[in-house]
């Protein structure tokens, strides 16, 4: 490529997760699906940036950090340290990691909100209503079930104070006319129109200030310093102030954010009004996942069934925990989480499967030929084998651009089945008892070889430890990962040799008690 041509960026955001409670497991799959899009584009040749962090102000901190008995920075650091211990020991890769106590996001905020405040979409009033703390947010009346709050089942407090608005409702043509003119803004298609029939009702203007006399723990208002910003209208600024403190705002155009659908409201509405009113533009696409239940309930701490990330690496590997949850989940919408169904995936797609195919064909490989790989001589079965994972190939990446990963991991797997129905077929330890099929042997196990060399290439951004254990049993140690990406028939030059197997899944009998 000529150095003068920029190649194509891609900015991708993880939700700037809230720092009240430790990772769980939807949080841990929106860390799996950055992780795989990373890899996934980096291979293509784009420039991806991903960005995560924490979001460590607002009412549940403090209150939960005063609970503790320890003021709200020291427990936003201890639990921002996690988030960022588990992504590390999880091989979840970032680039930036930002938190909203970082110095230069609270002066970049800081900024926006005085060109917004000087620009008139920022006014003083007073305001009457029903606040719950928990949602850190006011209530209609009509929203409430039996005068509770429809999340919490808790009654809200009648506050009534004097705040700051933020002129959401002037915005709220110009982003109907924005989701008319993107169709694909909010992605998969039920969100945005979920975003459509709120935006048929007048929005309203933003209350994002909040009196310190109520609430001290967040970024004072630039132009009042009685008050300090409402957590959204800080937090949602994350995903641009690393930019700018990096010197990299040419990545905004290209931004992509991945949330659960549990803040699309914040991200289709409050967001893109917000960045309007600061006249930046809005991003290129905001991409929405549903929910893990577990026990048929929206995973909560309080009713003890947490998913810790740690804990499925510790049992099943990363790559069996990732496996499971991008081929067990159609992005967008919500699906069960279960360890039962976790180790049947294990033992089946992955030590029988893929499992299986590596430790046969390699430990034929050593048997006849000491591992040294034999020349080509194909004969129909070949051809169709080299076609099905030409196939899976083309459909797969089809289906990663589509957000599809599980049909992209059923693709791939459809190949590895074909391959393992080749060898029986074609059944190389049988013509092995005759020393003349010799040169048939070695030409098959030359194609099977192939077809191990591109699952390895295909599954990298999905199970990224499998694919260099398998590539380096291949003969491909870390630096020569590269080298997978080659024409069939052209990976294996002669005296090329492969080693010994060794298991790259291990089965599992049944979840500990
Ligand atoms: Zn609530």
């Amino acid at each position: 490529m000529p150095e003068n041509v920029a190649r194509e960026s891609l900015y991708l955001t993880t939700p700037i997760f809230y720092a009240n409670a430790e990772p769980h497991l939807g949080h841990a799959y929106t860390m799996v699906l950055a992780d795989v899009l990373a890899r996934f584009w980096r291979a293509r040749g784009r420039d991806v940036f991903v960005v995560t962090g924490t979001d460590e102000h607002g009412d549940k901190i403090a209150q939960v950090a005063a609970a503790a008995g320890v003021a709200p920075k020291a427990h936003t650091d201890r639990v921002s340290g996690q988030f960022r211990a588990a992504w590390d020991g999880a091989g979840l890769r970032y680039d930036h990691f930002v938190r909203t106590t970082d110095p230069q996001h609270q002066r970049f905020v800081q900024k926006i909100l005085a060109d917004i405040h000087a620009r008139g979409d920022i006014y003083f009033g007073s305001y009457r209503g029903l606040y719950c703390y928990g949602c850190e947010r006011f209530y209609q009346e009509r929203e409430l079930v039996d005068g509770r709050c429809p999340d919490h089942g808790t009654p809200p407090a009648e506050i009534a104070e004097e705040n700051y608005f933020f002129r959401m409702g002037a915005y709220q043509e110009r982003l109907l006319q924005l989701l008319d003119d993107r169709p694909d803004l909010i992605f998969p298609d039920g969100y945005r129109r979920e975003v459509l029939g709120v935006l048929r009702e007048p929005i309203g203007d933003l209350c994002i200030s909040r009196p310190k006399t109520r609430l001290d723990w967040g970024i004072e208002l630039p132009f009042d310093d009685r008050y300090v910003t409402y957590v959204w209208f800080d937090a949602l600024f994350s995903y641009m102030s690393p930019l700018e403190a990096l010197g990299r705002m040419d990545l905004w155009p290209s931004v992509e954010h991945l949330i659960a659908k549990d803040i699309l409201k914040q991200h289709a509405i409050f967001w893109p009004t917000m960045l309007m009113a600061a006249d930046l533009p809005v991003y290129r696409r905001l991409c929405v996942h549903g929910y893990w239940q577990v026990n048929e309930g929206k995973m909560s701490k309080s009713i003890g069934n947490v998913v810790r990330p740690g804990d499925m690496k510790a049992r099943y590997g990363m790559d069996a925990f990732r496996y499971y949850l991008l081929r067990d989940m159609a992005f967008g919408q919500d699906a069960d989480f279960s360890e039962v169904g976790l180790i049947a995936r294990l033992n089946g797609d992955l030590a029988n499967g893929l499992g299986n195919l590596a430790s046969r064909v390699l430990a034929m490989q050593q048997r006849y030929f000491k591992g040294v790989v034999q020349p080509r001589a194909e004969e129909p079965p070949d051809a169709q084998l080299r076609e099905a994972f030409a196939v899976a190939r083309r459909s797969s990446d089809a289906h990663v651009e589509a957000f599809a990963f599980h049909r992209a991991l059923e693709e791939i797997w459809r190949a590895i089945e074909q391959a393992n129905r080749y060898v029986t077929e074609t059944a190389p330890f049988t013509l092995a008892k005759d020393p003349a099929r010799l040169p048939r042997v070695g030409a098959i196990l030359h194609e099977l070889c192939e077809a191990l060399r591109t699952s390895a290439q295909l599954l990298e951004p999905f199970l990224p430890e499998t694919a260099v254990r398998l590539a380096e049993q291949l003969g491909f140690p870390p630096p020569r990962l590269a080298e997978l990406d080659l024409p069939w028939g052209q990976a294996f030059p002669p005296a090329h040799r492969t080693a010994a197997p060794q298991a790259l899944f291990p089965r599992i009998d049944a979840p500990p008690d």
